[in-house]
This record gives C-alpha cells, structure tokens and sequence, in this order.
C-alpha cells in the first residue's frame, strides 16, 4: 500500500491479547507514571495534610524530609544547598538568567528543552549574546572553554531526542557548570562536584506531579547568587534565587507548593533510598534501556535513533520505525489498548516511539511493551 494511503487510513481495531499487556501501561516522558502505593499513602495522610499550612510543622516536616532525601541521595558534598520554588524547570531557566548569569553563557543545544534555556538568555536584555553550540538532532555538542563563559549550561537528559551526555566540568573552565537534569535526575549516575547547579522538576523520574523546580547548588553558585544581588541587579520577586534559598533554608517556599506534589514526591524518594538509592534506580533504569534497544536492534523494522550507544538515555528511548510501519498508527493502537504515551514528541517530527524508562516504570513492563508493538506491527501487516 503507498505511504500516502496507509497513513490515512483508520487505526486497525487490533485487541492485545491480555497475556502480553504490561501491569501499567504508563510509559510518558513528563508526566509520567506515578506509583499507585504513593497515591495511596497520600490518600491515607491526606486528612492531616492535604489542605493545611505550608507555614505549619506539618508540611515542613515533608519539605524538610525532601531536602533530606535529595542531599543524601546525590551525595552532595558540605557546603550544596538544596532549594526549591514554584514554576517547574521552565520557571528556573528565567531564574538562572536573571541570579546565577552574570553576562554570558554558553549553551549545548542538541533539541527542544536544551535550545529553550538557550532562548531565554539571547531574549535577556541584561546580558550579553549567549554562545549557542549545537549539534544534529540525535547527538550531543561538547561544551569549548572559554574565559569569558560564567555560565556553562549542559542538559543531562535531552527529553525531547533521547540523547544523554555525561556532567563533566570543561576542563579549565571557571564558569559556573547549571545543568537542566529535569528528566535525569534520580534516574541517571552524576558526581555533584562536577556540577554548581544541578535543577529539575518531579514529574520525571521523581514519579510525582508538574510545577514545582529543585535545584542542588555548590558555594561558588550561592556565592554567585549573592555577588548578582550585591550589584544591584532587578529582580522579579517571584524569580528571586535569593529569596528562594532564604525560604529553603526555613523548608518553605516564596509562595504556596502544591502539596499533594510535594508528597509524591518524597514517597518515590524514599522508595529509591530504601531499595538503594541512586546506585539501584540508575540501575533499574540501565536494565529497562538493555530491554528496549536490544529488541530495537535484534528487530528488523525497529532502530535505535540515537547512533551512538555512548549517548543513547537509559531513562527516555527513542526508536525509529522503518517507513513500512506507520509509528503513529502504532502508538495510537497502543493507547486504544491501554498503553500511553508513547508517541514521539511532536515537534522532532519523525516516525518514532518515545519510551519513558523512569524508575518508577518496571523493566518487565518495558518487555511486555515491546512484546505489544511486535504483536501490533503482525496484526497491520495481515
Ligand atoms: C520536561 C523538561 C523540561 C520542562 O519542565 P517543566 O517543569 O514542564 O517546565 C525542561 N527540560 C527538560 C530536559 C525536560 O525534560
């Protein structure tokens, strides 16, 4: 059948047989799958929690509990600090530009989130033209030291391609090393002296909801914060970093958290600890990985769509399909049977799958999703 016809025509009635269904069918790269124990646990604290004070014990006691966690889940060494606010990562990249910025930063652009960070500097009247270094989609640029970069913004986890680079500081470099970990962080192996800033948000591999962003930063970022706001630079008070370290050190933020967020959070946190921390999830999420680009590899219509293993994620998969297969026709077969998500993100354009292979999502169930696609490629092809 032409290319043109096959796209167009209705998605196949296909049934799954139940046997090859995966336990959740959750496999979203933001929002992704929240564990149903922690929804539970929240319920369950829910009369004492939800709908109280973020200024009381109650609610501290759970700030003060994630600050905890994350210090002890990246190892931070004396001296980070962990700080938290409203806004999601988006919200962080206008923070950075205005406190952690002091005139020019160089970005690693390498697809849609990198290049946005990229774009809030270039906008930025108060600093000067940003270095954008870019690579094709698919890779990852190298960052080039340089003495008058103060910033050096890397992306961990490139959600948006599947690409992931390891967090090294540029050799020689004095900048300050801020990176967006939004979809790495607690999935993916990091050594925080090799960072001054290290920011996320919880719908990642935190396992939680959208809309609130932590960052993990050493002395020389604090002390850059300090030093912007000693010149005298403005400031909106709401993407005040200052304001926000001075909130967190009180485990509080500026204005109101979400709080039911703010818990789910913290369950998956200690679920990661008690299962063995970041070591274990790092791991978890390196099985899921084998899982999925061996089957794309051993497949004959599937590839890998990042060349280079070195650079493949472990905590999102991206996996061409051979033009003989429509990728939308599948996804969309997918999510009539239940399975979520799984479609590319919509403006990389390409006939591709899109796997969240967070922690809270099971290896076997990467199998099982794998299995489902296998069953749904033979069903079109009958
Ligand atoms: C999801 C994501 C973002 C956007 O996060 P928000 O909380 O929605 O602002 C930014 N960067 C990366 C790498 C992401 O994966």
């Amino acid at each position: 059948m032409p290319a043109e016809r096959r796209r167009n025509s209705p998605p196949a009635e296909i049934r799954i047989p139940e046997r090859l269904l995966p336990a959740d069918g959750r496999f979203g790269s933001g929002p992704s799958k929240v564990r149903q124990d922690a929804v539970v646990s929240l319920e369950r604290a829910a009369p004492r929690y939800l709908g109280t004070s973020h200024r009381q014990a109650g609610v501290r006691s759970v700030v003060a509990l994630l600050r905890g966690g994350l210090r002890e889940l990246f190892g931070l060494p004396d001296g980070y600090e962990v700080v938290l606010g409203n806004g999601g990562t988006t919200s962080f990249w206008d923070i950075a530009s205005f406190c952690l910025v002091e005139r020019h930063s160089q970005h690693l652009s390498f697809g849609e989130f990198s290049s946005k960070f990229a774009a809030v500097t270039t906008a930025a009247p108060h600093l000067d033209r940003p270095e954008v270094i870019e690579s094709p989609v698919g890779t990852h640029p190298v960052a080039v030291p340089r003495g008058d970069v103060d910033v050096y913004a890397l992306t961990h986890n490139e959600t948006s391609t599947g690409v992931a680079m390891e967090i090294r500081r540029p050799d020689g470099a004095g900048g300050l090393v801020v990176v967006d970990a939004t979809s790495a962080a607690g999935g993916l192996r990091v050594d925080p002296r090799q960072f001054d800033a290290y920011y996320f948000a919880p719908q990642k591999c935190f396992a939680s909801d959208g809309g609130l962003w932590v960052a993990l930063l050493s002395p020389a970022a604090l002390e850059r914060v300090r030093r912007i706001a000693a010149g005298g630079r403005w400031v909106p008070a709401s993407l005040d970093l200052g304001t926000a370290i001075e909130n967190s050190d009180k485990d509080q933020t500026y204005n109101t958290p979400a709080l039911a967020t703010l818990f789910l959070f913290v369950e998956q946190l200690e679920w990661v600890m008690t299962n063995g921390g970041l070591e274990w999830a790092a791991s978890r999420c390196d099985h899921s990985a084998e899982i999925l680009y061996g089957w794309a590899e051993a497949t004959e219509y599937t590839t890998p769509f990042v060349a280079k293993p070195s650079e493949r994620s472990h905590v999102v998969g991206t996996i061409d399909l051979d033009d003989s297969v429509d990728a939308a026709q599948v996804a969309a077969t997918l999510r009539a049977n239940g399975i979520l998500d799984t479609e590319p993100y919509r403006k990389l354009g390409r006939n591709q799958l899109r796997v969240g292979l967070f922690p809270a999502i099971d290896p076997e169930d990467v199998g099982a999703l794998t299995a489902c696609i296998d069953h749904i490629v033979t069903a079109l092809a009958a």
